[in-house]
């Protein structure tokens, strides 16, 4: 393809998306696809000669999309949105076509200070203390590896990195019961270690870690030779929305000299309205908070910010800089991929920028309140119907739970292969998770094009499956 071909097939490719995206209410949410059907229609080999762009792009619509899980789809109710709105799609298009490297100040100076200013904008729109600065990485679980390994480099006087964790005292990280599987593979990646990460029980109506417990367990960890290097808060877990008490969190890890992250991937956005700030009070006191544009706000995956108190702790984790990557002729400047793992780095600012230009934070606003009311609304609903139980109560947009009977039939299969029904039939999209051990169904507001009359059809559907 040359570029002309490509004005072309631009313009083509443009148009396809904006149907693509106006008409996906008429179509299945999941994929119908069993695996390997797709495979079986691809060569097994890569072509020797070009082919022509009328015959890929058929293919593209005829073997590819079949097998493509609608995400966009403003009746996918399942695990967290991952929003991307037409903004941030346009954006993605100029940034790629332009596909800069973003890892230091001089190889895209704007690149580097859009991005300084478009975290502080949404610090300041988080109602985040202004002594946060910040990077924007690839996702939450990168975000949450860094601050892991720097709760380690810092616990360790920063000789971890050197001198590797042979010998060394044997470090804990402390999180809840209910912290999504990247803290945890965090703790392991960063060699600390599967054992070494304590899982403190949850209680309340918010699910939050038991601070008691999580006391009691530093101070015995620390008579018996542990170092305590970091406590990691959630706020809005990922199985039914659990939010820990955020100060107690952050007066514990002062008392121990912890360093404290919170990851609030899905939940952060919400923060943009005031009133659920309460649900991360005490976020201040946090030396690191992660969260995802790219889940409820609408920035497209991948973007993930990640708000460092104090930027030189994570610097000094990360950094080790060889005189290739050295620049001469400018000083006073942020060379970004020195708080990051990979050292290239997206242009992921762009797409903020036009996201939070185009449409306005009020209009944001509002679509979080309604996705949270429209939720609250269908829970109770749902709750009045004979045949369902509400397990968890919303939390943000998200609540859990699952169908019942008087028969004594299994609830958990049941359940499984109700929800298996529902999807199958595509109509809407849900996931299951578990509760108290009890297999639950989720259910979750946020996708950007959702509108009440779609969480009006799924409780049709919803209501339509109840076996008694
Ligand atoms: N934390 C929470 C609470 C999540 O829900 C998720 C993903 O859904 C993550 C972390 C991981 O996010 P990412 O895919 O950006 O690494």
């Amino acid at each position: 393809m040359d570029w002309e071909e490509y004005r072309h097939w631009g313009k083509l490719g443009v148009d396809w998306g904006a149907d693509y995206r106006k008409n996906l209410r008429n179509i299945s949410v999941r994929s119908p696809l069993k695996p390997g059907e797709i495979l079986n229609k691809l060569p097994k080999t890569a072509p020797e000669q070009p082919e022509n762009m009328e015959q890929i792009f058929s293919d593209f619509k005829e073997i590819i999309m079949p097998g493509i899980t609608h995400w966009q789809h403003p009746r996918f109710f399942s695990y967290f949105p991952s929003n991307a709105s037409a903004s941030s799609v346009f954006a993605e298009i100029l940034t790629n076509t332009m596909s800069p490297m973003c890892m230091l100040w001089q190889t895209s100076p704007s690149a580097t200070e859009l991005e300084e200013r478009v975290i502080d904008w949404l610090k300041s729109a988080l109602g985040l203390s202004n002594e946060f600065k910040g990077v924007i990485q690839d996702s939450a679980t990168s975000a949450t590896l860094s601050a892991v390994l720097t709760m380690r480099e810092k616990a360790l006087q920063w000789l971890g990195n050197k001198e590797g964790l042979f010998d060394k005292q044997t470090l804990r990280i402390y999180a809840s019961n209910e912290a999504h599987i990247s803290i945890d593979r965090s703790v392991w990646f960063s060699g600390i270690g599967e054992n070494n990460l304590i899982k403190i029980p949850v209680k309340g109506k918010h699910k939050s870690l038991d601070t008691e417990i999580l006391r009691d367990k530093i101070v015995q960890d620390k008579k018996l030779g542990f170092i305590p290097a970091g406590i990691i808060g959630v706020v809005g877990g990922t199985s039914c929305g659990a939010c820990d008490d955020i100060r107690k969190l952050g007066q514990i890890s002062k008392d121990f000299n912890m360093y404290f992250h919170v990851d609030a991937a899905w939940a952060g956005s919400a923060m943009i309205c005031p009133e659920y700030r309460g649900l991360w009070q005490g976020i201040n006191e946090a030396d690191s908070v992660v969260f995802n544009p790219y889940k409820w706000l609408g920035a497209q995956f991948d973007c993930s910010i990640h708000f460092l108190k104090n930027k030189e702790l994570q610097k000094k984790t990360h950094t080790n800089v060889p005189d290739y990557l050295k620049t001469s002729g400018v000083s006073n400047v942020t060379d970004l991929s020195e708080y990051t793992i990979p050292l290239g780095r997206r242009f992921r600012a762009l797409k903020i920028w036009f996201l939070l230009r185009s449409e306005g934070l009020e209009k944001l606003r509002n679509m979080i309140r309604n996705h949270i009311e429209w939720s609250i609304s269908l829970s109770k609903k749902l709750n009045e119907l004979p045949g369902i139980e509400i397990i968890t109560e919303p939390i943000f947009s998200l609540f859990t739970f699952r169908y019942i009977t008087n028969d004594g039939s299994d609830l958990d299969h049941l359940n499984e292969n109700i929800l298996r029904q529902i999807n199958e039939a595509g109509k809407i999209y849900l996931t299951p998770t578990t509760v108290d051990n009890k297999y639950v169904i989720r259910f979750v507001t946020g996708t950007l094009e959702t509108t009440k009359k779609d969480v009006d059809f799924a409780y049709e559907i919803i209501k339509s499956n109840r076996k008694q």
